[in-house]
C-alpha cells in the first residue's frame, strides 16, 4: 500500500524526481497508459478529452527535465502544446566569457530547438530576468495572458512547495513561476475583472483551465505517464541546452534513473521510464 500521510496527500519517496528507492504500486499498470493511484482519482488516459496544453516553467530547460518524454507522448497522440518560459535562464552556464544577455540569445535557441524534438512549435518567452522572479500582480497577468491566449485544457507547471531532500529542484524561480502560474489558473484567467486590461483593451475572453499538472512535485505524485517509447527524445531534447552542460553521461545516467524510478512508483515493469505529476482538477 502507498503510505498515505494526509487525506488528499499520498508520499511517493520513489518519485521520478528520486534515484532512491521506489513504491510498489498496488496494481500493474497497462503499458502505454498514466498510472494513477485507484483511490486518489480516477484513472483517465492523459489525453482523452484534452486538445491543448500549455507548460509554464522559470527557466530554458526546465520543462525538459520535468516532462519532455511526457509532451512526445501528448504531442505525438495529436495534442497541441505550447511552451510559456518566464525567464530566459540569463544566470545559466559557467562560461563567464559569455555576457549575461547573450546568454539568455542562446537559450532561447536552445530551447526552441528543445521544443522543436518534442513536437512543440510554440514557444512564448516572457523575458523577465533569471534569478530574480517573486509572485508579483504582473507576472501573474503575463502567465493569464497567454492562457487566455492558449486557452488550454491542461496547465502543466513546476511546484510551488520546497523540497528539502532536492533542494536544487527548488530553485525560487521555480517557487514563485509555479504559485504565479496557479494563481493565473485560479482564479486570474477565468475571472473577468482580474487583470481588467486584458479584457478591456486586448479583448482576451476569461478562460477556465480544466486541470493542473505538477511536476517535480517534491512529496506528492498521484499519476504517471508511461513515456518508454519517448524517453530518448527527452535526452534527446536536454542535449539541445548545450550552453548548461559539459559532461553529458553522468547527467543522462541521472535522467535515466530518475525515469526507471518514477517507472518503478508507477508498477511499471522492468525497462519502463515513467514521469510523475500530482494533478488536480481545476475545472
Ligand atoms: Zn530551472
Amino acid at each position: 500500500m502507498f503510505p498515505v500521510v494526509a487525506a488528499g496527500q499520498t508520499e511517493v519517496p520513489g518519485s521520478a524526481s528520486q534515484t532512491d528507492g521506489g513504491v510498489r504500486a498496488p496494481h500493474r499498470a497497462r503499458r502505454g497508459s498514466p498510472r494513477t493511484i485507484p483511490d486518489m482519482q480516477e484513472s483517465l488516459p492523459d489525453t482523452e478529452g484534452i486538445e491543448r496544453v500549455l507548460i509554464v516553467v522559470a527557466h530554458p530547460d526546465d520543462c525538459d527535465f520535468g516532462c519532455a518524454a511526457t509532451t512526445a507522448r501528448w504531442t505525438d497522440a495529436g495534442l497541441e502544446v505550447s511552451y510559456c518560459i518566464v525567464t530566459d535562464g540569463q544566470a545559466g552556464g559557467s562560461d563567464r566569457s559569455i555576457g549575461r544577455q547573450r546568454m539568455g540569445q542562446i537559450r532561447r535557441v536552445e530551447q526552441t530547438a528543445a521544443a522543436k524534438v518534442v513536437g512543440v512549435t510554440d514557444l512564448t518567452f516572457l523575458g523577465y530576468p533569471d534569478g530574480e522572479l517573486s509572485v508579483t500582480h504582473e507576472l501573474r497577468r503575463d502567465i493569464s495572458r497567454v492562457i487566455r491566449q492558449k486557452r488550454p485544457d491542461r496547465v502543466v507547471s513546476q511546484s510551488p512547495e520546497r523540497s528539502w531532500s532536492r533542494l536544487f529542484a527548488s530553485h525560487p524561480d521555480h517557487l514563485a513561476a509555479a504559485e504565479a502560474a496557479i494563481c493565473a489558473v485560479y482564479p486570474d484567467s477565468r475571472n473577468p475583472f482580474a487583470h481588467l486590461e486584458l479584457l478591456e483593451h486586448e479583448g482576451l475572453e476569461p478562460h477556465t483551465v480544466r486541470e493542473l499538472w505538477m511536476m517535480g512535485s517534491p512529496e506528492r505524485v498521484n499519476v504517471w505517464t508511461d513515456v518508454t517509447a519517448t524517453a530518448d527524445r527527452k535526452l534527446e531534447a536536454l542535449r539541445c541546452h548545450r550552453s548548461q552542460y559539459q559532461e553529458w553521461e553522468p547527467l543522462e545516467q541521472r535522467v535515466r534513473a530518475w525515469l526507471r524510478s518514477a517507472a518503478e512508483g508507477a508498477g511499471l515493469g522492468e525497462g519502463a521510464s515513467a514521469e510523475a505529476f500530482y494533478r488536480v482538477s481545476t475545472g
